[in-house]
């Protein structure tokens, strides 16, 4: 180690991943992608198998103020889950790690792991091993989804091509906006202890943050329309940086309809109260699990008025960059300013 200290804010999360990984090459036959996807893929005779691993820290990831443990541990598979969905797969077990303090009660966990079981039933997956240890303060939390895909089925970041269409499952920008009416009312709550939270008519976008659900129907119904995406990826981070990470996975460019893109009314009317523009907490805002994917363009009619499926704009040459075209015609370089867990200061 050199006399350099660099802080990690230099880099970022996905910065300091490419730092740390640029090096590491895989070795075995069996590896087929290792690092830079939403799982990894393994070699497994007929079928190739998927491991994808998360981890949820408490003050970064959730608030213990106002995330119930059982929603906490049906979320934490959940967000596991989507990266399997995200390479066109089927998640079949899952390995849960845990970090606690002895702030926690053995009630308390029993709630955590209601909601892990909920989830596994839901999912239809096995709960196979995991570890157990204490930590100096708060609640750590990692998950390690697996599951399988068909050889011919698997979906990476890569493969997009110039032309094709960017679709997104669902709507976007409502984890965020529940997020947002968490903050508010814990922020009340602080100087008036004995308010009663006003959460009413937030059902949808509480939901979307506490108790997201993965896309399992999306691929289901993938599999029936006979579309196996070009490119895939979940939206955790938010729409932008993953646009940017199918493009620059692909080595194109992408352009982005801001009058396109899927927003709940519940998701905007909040916005325009908090002040917030709905297009950035739908193109920034994170935590929303839909899918993100490419298909040809002359898919179009097979998706074409699907409710729960939004064609949203087109991979381009990558001397374009990554363009959002606004309703008034201008064009604005997208960034990859999404849900950056090394820096993110707003919870917690
Ligand atoms: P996602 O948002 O889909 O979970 P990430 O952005 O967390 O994906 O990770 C991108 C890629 O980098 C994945 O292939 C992941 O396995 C890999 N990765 C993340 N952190 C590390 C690490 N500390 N060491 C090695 N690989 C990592
Ligand atoms: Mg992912």
């Amino acid at each position: 180690m050199s006399e350099k200290r660099t802080e990690l804010e230099e880099l970022g999360e996905f910065g300091l991943i490419d730092h740390l990984t640029s090096m590491i090459k895989p070795t075995q036959a069996s590896t087929i992608k290792g690092i830079g996807d939403d799982a990894a893929v393994i070699e497994a005779g007929e079928d190739y198998l998927l491991i994808s691993t998360d981890m949820l820290m408490e003050g970064v990831h959730f608030d213990l103020s106002y995330t119930p443990l059982k929603h906490l541990g049906y979320k934490a598979v959940v967000v596991n889950l989507s990266d399997i969905y995200a390479m066109n797969g089927k998640p079949e077990q899952i390995t849960v790690s845990l970090a606690l303090s002895n702030r926690f009660s053995v009630e308390a966990m029993e709630e955590l792991y209601f909601g892990i079981r909920a989830a596994c039933k839901v999912y239809e997956v096995d709960l196979v091993g995991g570890d157990t240890t204490t930590s100096q303060s708060g609640l750590g939390i990692s998950i390690t989804a697996i599951g399988r895909v068909d050889k011919e089925k698997v979906t990476y970041r890569a493969g997009a091509k110039e032309n094709e269409l960017l679709v997104v499952s669902g709507d976007l920008g409502g984890a965020y906006m529940g997020l947002q009416v968490l903050e508010r009312e814990k922020a009340v709550f602080k100087t008036a202890p004995t308010a009663q939270p006003d959460l009413s008519g937030n059902d949808y976008i509480l939901e979307r943050i506490l108790k997201p659900e993965a896309r399992k129907d999306v691929i289901t119904l993938l599999g029936e329309l006979d579309i196996k995406p070009t490119s895939m990826i979940d939206i955790s981070d938010g729409l932008a940086s993953e646009a940017i990470h199918l493009a620059r996975a692909s080595n194109l460019g992408v352009v982005i309809y801001e009058e396109k893109l899927p927003l709940d009314t519940v998701t905007i009317t909040r916005a325009q109260e908090f002040n917030l523009d709905p297009t950035t907490c739908a193109m920034n805002g994170g935590e929303d699990y839909e899918l993100l994917f490419t298909i040809p363009q002359g898919e179009f009619e097979r998706i074409k008025g699907h409710p729960d499926l939004t064609v949203i704009g087109h991979m381009s040459d990558q001397a374009v960059g990554y363009q959002l075209v606004t309703r008034s015609g201008q064009q604005i370089g997208m960034k990859a300013q999404g849900w950056d867990a090394l820096l993110r200061k707003d919870i917690g």
